[in-house]
């Protein structure tokens, strides 16, 4: 047997999509990372092993303008272009070849950690045993990330933790049981199926569970088109030892699995004939298991009241998905869901250990209740979660900080390297002083200062009230609609505040208006309106029901721009949740509509503020490329700059709800509104000619790096588009300049 010792600077353990992001985001950093996953593959419960898919704050696209940046939204994007059918092996790919494009991780897979060396609060080594090539690996280095989820490496060093509900009074969570206990979020097994075009018999298996004698054909829904996450409701454990009963929990979970395809093959109630099993997990996925303290606990409160942590690092916005302990058994509802009425924030101090100085968590593992874990535990937040664990390893190691110092009066370090990494986080502005862009002033070719969409596709009868969501920058003085009336009527519209940048909800009311419109077809109303708010923000605006009067769709949307329809709740829907009565309508398109003049989409919006929709689009775009063919954006200094490093950060339309199974089919490969191809170029002083510094070709990415030789004086920066993958105008997000 071989005994091996590893030396990096940090040392991740587990392979899930938390522990991929907490060594990517740390190798980016400069730190040398060992990542150390027991499993064959990578992606934890998103891979091809277990097959859960990733969801994170769009929740299915009931949030808005909100999926994932950063190292997270890389990979849905790749995932997107490589693997739109959502085929769970080329998953496995797009995570490996992640890690494998960053020089300072070494990856070991097969590799389970056994045993921690601390003492004191601190780790010194954890140690794995690599199976099939008979290692034993002992991983040293100054600071560890659990990112397990079952956090072993936290438990063996004395990291302080909870398992189970907390009771109702410990945070004062309405979802939160009167008495503690110890049940959990249970396990899961999937299966796909497949049809091979003949007939095919399925003879059960002695221990499959006979369904027809439990709740199951009654409580959940079975349809033999479903296939694996579909089923996530196959769930068992929550009342046992996750852990320690994982293996009973496995027999449990693939009885049922046999029983339910036994069901759907031999009941005769479903049209199965040619239908096989084409895979069944032999590894139950893990909901839930410990929850390590850190020095802020994540509650109900922070989730639902959207609490804006000053060290907030990441943001989600799934519901808290709670299910019930019994599980597949329960007759309750496989589920429910309490989503806040936008994303929330998480902060920096859940992220580590209270009392284990260089211990990290993310993923399954960080320091939240019961409850708010319900909605931090989806994989696309547990992803940027892990990517902030990571980042923030690595800037607290260089800078000698411990965790709880780069929290407080340190996180300005933080809050520099998440920005300068593009990492997902909301409501943060650039304001790194290293960022030599916020010195440049920005002027472009055109901008889009007076959007309209004027070319109908279609009308939408006002049967119900509809809204529409546009950026105020200052003001709000014009809003002429595209309306058919019937008869001669008075259209009411509404103005309503979304009170934080990040919803899109009619939140408070501000002002109404009535106008009056006269009979006939294709007529622009001019809805007089004069908002003046103190910053720039959205608006909602609702025109009431009407029977009289159909306002005109468009084929294209306005970035920023999107539109709801009321409806009322079914009688089953209990929640308060404000967004069950406004349901997304006219996705990527929108309404006929001529609004006044905005600078929300101005070329400034290239440098410092946020880089992603938070009140605003907080992009520029372009006037229609049929205007403006030849689109340019400039950033000039006064004097020179010396320039090593630039990063462009494109729109990649983080209101597209991606996925990398197979929930829903996206129907393009690119994101129409990122930018196919660029040129960048420079000038070292006003008289002198550009100078090419990159050219960017089949560009499928929201952020490109581009280094110079070395450093480099410059007084213009120019970015040329040449063709966007689709959109009618340039998008550009960010444009940043960094020394050496
Ligand atoms: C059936 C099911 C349905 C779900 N539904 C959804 C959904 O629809 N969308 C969604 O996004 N999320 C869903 N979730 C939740 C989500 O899958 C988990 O919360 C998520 O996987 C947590 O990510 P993670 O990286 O923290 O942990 P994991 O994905 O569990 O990854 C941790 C990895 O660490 C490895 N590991 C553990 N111990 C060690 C050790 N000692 N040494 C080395 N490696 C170790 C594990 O093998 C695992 O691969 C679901 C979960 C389940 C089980």
């Amino acid at each position: 047997m071989q005994q091996l010792e590893v030396q990096t600077d940090l040392t991740v353990v587990g392979g899930g999509l938390a522990g991929i992001c907490a060594a990517i985001g740390a190798a980016r950093q400069g730190s040398t990372v060992a990542l150390v996953q027991n499993r064959p593959v990578l992606g934890g419960n998103s891979s091809s092993e277990v097959r859960v898919w990733v969801c994170g704050a769009t929740a299915h696209g009931t949030q808005h303008f909100s999926r994932e940046t950063g190292i997270m939204g890389e990979l849905f994007v790749e995932n997107q272009y490589r693997n739109p059918e959502g085929n769970p092996y080329y998953w496995d790919l797009v995570m490996l070849e992640a890690v494998r494009a960053e020089p300072r991780i070494h990856l070991f897979l097969n590799t389970d950690v056994r045993t921690v060396d601390a003492a004191d609060g601190v780790i010194t080594s954890v140690t794995g045993w690599q199976m099939g090539s008979e290692k034993e690996i002992r991983f040293v280095s100054p600071v560890y990330a659990d990112c397990s989820g079952d956090g072993l490496v936290g438990v063996l060093a004395g990291a302080e933790y909870r398992t189970g509900r907390e009771p109702r009074s410990m945070y004062d969570e309405s979802w939160a049981p009167e008495v503690p206990d110890a049940n959990t979020l249970g396990s899961t097994i999937l299966f796909y199926t497949k049809d091979v075009g003949t007939p095919v018999r399925f003879v059960p298996p002695s221990f499959a569970r006979d369904i027809t004698e439990t709740a199951i054909p009654d409580r959940r829904v079975i349809r033999s088109e479903l296939n694996g996450c579909a089923f996530w409701w196959i769930e068992w454990g929550g009342e046992l030892d996750v852990v320690d009963d994982n293996e009973a929990i496995r027999d449990e979970l693939q009885a049922v699995v046999y029983g339910i395809w036994d069901y759907i093959k031999n009941s005769g109630r479903f049209d199965a004939d040619n239908l096989t099993l084409e895979w069944i997990g032999s590894v139950p996925g893990k909901r839930e298991y410990r929850r390590f303290l850190g020095d802020h606990v994540l509650t109900q409160h922070d989730v639902l009241g959207q609490t804006l942590f000053e060290d907030r690092v990441a943001f989600g916005g799934w519901s808290i998905d709670l299910h019930p302990p019994g599980g597949v058994y329960a007759s309750e509802r496989g589920s429910k869901h309490w989503h806040p009425d936008g994303s929330y924030h998480v902060p920096l101090r859940s992220l580590y250990s209270r009392n284990v100085r260089n211990l990290w968590m993310a993923g399954r593992n960080i320091s939240a209740s019961h409850v708010a874990f319900g909605t931090t535990r989806v994989m696309a937040t547990c992803a940027t979660l892990g990517e902030a664990a990571g980042i923030g390893a690595s800037v607290a190691l260089r800078n000698g900080l411990t965790p709880r110092e780069l929290a407080g009066p340190r996180f300005d370090l933080m809050r520099n390297a998440l920005t300068r990494a593009d990492s997902s986080v909301l409501g943060v502005v650039d304001e790194d002083p290293a960022n030599l862009a916020l010195q440049a002033t920005v002027t472009a070719s055109s901008a889009l200062t007076q959007p309209a969409v004027e070319v109908s596709s279609g009308t939408l009868p006002l049967t119900a009230d509809v809204a529409v969501v546009v950026p105020v920058d200052p003001a709000l003085d014009r809003l002429e609609l595209l309306v058919d009336a019937a008869r001669d009527a008075v259209l009411t519209v509404e103005l309503h505040d979304p009170l934080k940048p990040q919803n899109y909800l009619p939140l408070e009311f501000i002002d109404s208006r009535e106008v009056a419109v006269t009979a006939g077809e294709k007529r622009w109303v001019d809805v007089p309106v004069d908002h003046r708010p103190d910053h720039p923000g959205n608006v909602m605006v609702v025109l009431k029901q009407n029977a009289d009067i159909s306002v005109h769709t468009a084929a294209t949307a306005l970035p920023g721009v999107i539109c709801f329809e009321h409806r009322d709740p079914a009688p089953d829907e209990q929640w308060t949740e404000q967004f069950r009565a406004w349901k997304h309508i006219l996705p990527r398109a929108g309404l006929c509509l001529r609004l006044g003049e905005t600078s929300a989409y101005a070329p400034s919006k290239v440098v410092g503020g946020y880089s992603r929709p938070y009140g605003g689009p907080n992009l520029w775009a372009s006037e229609d490329l049929a205007w403006d063919p030849s689109p340019w954006i400039e950033l000039s200094w006064q004097s020179p700059v010396d320039l090593a490093e630039i990063v462009v950060v494109l729109d990649d339309d983080v209101e597209e709800d991606l996925i990398n199974l197979h929930h829903h089919r996206t129907p393009f490969t690119s994101l129409p509104t990122l930018l196919e191809s660029y040129s960048l170029e420079f000038r070292t002083d006003s008289g002198s000619s550009w100078q090419p510094l990159a050219k960017v070709t089949g560009n499928r990415r929201r952020t490109q790096r581009h280094r110079l030789p070395g450093p480099t004086a410059v007084t213009h920066l120019r970015l040329t588009p040449h063709a966007t993958n689709g959109a009618p105008r340039a998008h550009v997000v960010s444009i940043r300049c960094y020394g050496d």
